[in-house]
């Protein structure tokens, strides 16, 4: 059966890259009716902190990715923290040692310097040369005895094709001679990334490595250790970078990469999820609005594309779009409370009153809007006395002849309105246009530009409604003046 895992490093929030490689795993072994680890590699002692973990578990879990094993969940595979296991990477290291596939370095940092720099002269690539290949006894301990503390080594074998078969990139073939000997263990005993990796995914039983493509090159290091060991190499799929709209590697300088930034503006998770399913793989038809469920039966790794994805956020704002448009308005109002709070209102416990006021609100601007944070700027339509100043073309409808009647008789309905909800509140525009024999524009009109200052914006009735008496006379006072 499918194993798979999604393994971060907790050295930062989860990024889009990181949500994308977790949500692929995730589909892909719920499609196969597989089990998914989560599992924190944090070998970057200095990088790595539990705070991290808390924001990628949480994000994780607000995308409604799910693990069946891991961390916060146990499992038999445990534990699922590298900096617990060190024990075993020590097993696997002193075997590594006693049959030669290892060995201790004592090169300094200078040392290593030098032969870069070199490299670097002679025109190649800066790799390690196996200095520390062959010590001798005598020479280790003279190196000791120095106080030198050695790195283990892995010995790479020389003029050896490494061959990859890749589910995404087909073959993909290394030569070991551009591959220095690398570290395996730093000076401190902590294992590296290219190292536990392979303990920990062998272990675990995984049997496809899903990952970014920037880990590509460290896969025939982790190879030549799998051989060593004689281990199973598992199936790798090596997914594409995401690049920005301009064709470079998305950074931090494109706005925001970590997935809380988007639950931060009010971004809905079935919208980042559906946007990030398609960072890289295509559905077989024309749909493009995916649920979990329906990722979930679709999903498969032949459909992930070589090429690299690109982040559009015009297009998630275009599918954050429609799932506002779909979603429950109570769950809406509970999204938009922290929205509306910014701007002041309902910091309080909410009342009924409130609720059914916020999602009249939500009705009314959903429409309009690509993501909860953007329910700021209608806050004013709806709320309170404060409106923007007409311009040149909204003035010029307020002179308009039939304006002052018209205002007059909206006024006088108002104010002898019992209850003021949306339908009221277009029974009265409709009973106006009766009764002055008017046509709607010649009442929508003045009525929108004396309550809001514009000639455009959220539906008439619901900013009728919102306001109510007080805010409404008060609007319509100043227009007068
Ligand atoms: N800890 C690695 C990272 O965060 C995991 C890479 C892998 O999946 O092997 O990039």
């Amino acid at each position: 059966t499918v194993k798979v895992r999604f393994a971060p490093s907790p050295t930062g929030p989860l990024h889009i890259g990181g949500a994308r490689s977790a949500l692929f795993n995730y589909l892909f072994s719920c499609n196969k009716k597989g089990k998914f680890i989560l599992r924190f590699e944090d070998t970057d002692l200095e990088r790595s902190s539990r705070e991290s973990e808390k924001n990628i578990i949480q994000a994780l879990r607000w995308l409604g990715i799910e693990w069946n094993e891991g961390m916060d969940k146990g499992g038999e595979n445990g534990p699922y923290r590298q900096t617990e296991r060190l024990e075993t990477y020590q097993k696997y290291t002193n075997k590594l040692l006693a049959e030669g596939n290892a060995y201790y370095c004592y090169c300094s940092e200078e040392e290593l310097d030098q032969e870069r720099q070199e490299l670097l002269m002679k025109g190649e690539t800066p790799r390690y040369m196996g200095k520390c290949r062959s010590l001798t006894e005598a020479q280790k301990q003279v190196f000791e005895s120095q106080g030198r503390k050695p790195v283990v080594r892995f010995r790479v074998p020389e003029g050896q094709e490494i061959t990859i078969n890749d589910s995404v990139r087909g073959k993909v073939t290394f030569d070991s001679n551009g591959i220095g000997d690398y570290i395996i263990v730093k000076s401190d005993g902590i294992p590296t990334y290219n190292f536990a990796v392979v303990i920990d995914d062998v272990l675990m039983g995984i049997t496809h490595v899903v990952r970014g493509e920037e880990h590509l090159s460290n896969t025939p290091r982790q190879v030549l250790i799998y051989e060593a060991l004689n281990f199973d190499v598992p199936e790798f799929a090596h997914i594409s970078l995401i690049l920005n709209t301009e064709g470079h590697k998305m950074s931090k300088r494109d706005g925001d990469t970590a997935v809380i930034d988007y639950f931060q503006k009010g971004y809905l998770p079935e919208a980042m999820v559906n946007f990030i399913a398609l960072l890289g793989w295509s559905p077989a038809g024309e749909k493009e609005f995916f649920t979990m469920e329906e990722l979930k039966e679709e999903f498969s790794l032949q459909r992930v594309s070589k090429s690299p994805a690109v982040f559009d956020v015009n297009k998630l704002n275009y599918i954050n779009s429609h799932y506002l448009k779909e979603a429950d308005l109570e769950r809406l109002g509970c999204l938009a409370l922290p929205f509306l709070q910014e701007e002041g209102l309902f910091v309080q416990d909410l009342s009924s009153e409130d609720q059914n006021w916020i999602r009249i609100f939500l009705g009314a601007v959903r429409e309009k809007i690509s993501s909860l944070s953007e329910i700021k700027a209608y806050v004013q339509y709806f709320y309170g006395q404060i409106i923007s100043e007409p311009d040149q073309e909204a003035a010029s409808v307020l002179r308009g002849e039939t304006v002052p009647q018209v205002l007059e008789l909206f006024m006088e309905k108002i104010t002898a309105a019992e209850k003021l909800d949306p339908s009221r509140a277009k029974g009265i525009l409709k009973e106006i246009g009766k009764e002055l024999n008017l046509k709607g524009k010649d009442i929508f009109m003045p009525i929108r530009i004396s309550l809001t200052g514009k000639m455009h914006g959220p539906d008439l009735d619901a900013i009728i409604a919102l306001l109510g008496k007080d805010s409404i006379q008060a609007r319509l006072a100043k227009t007068k003046k």
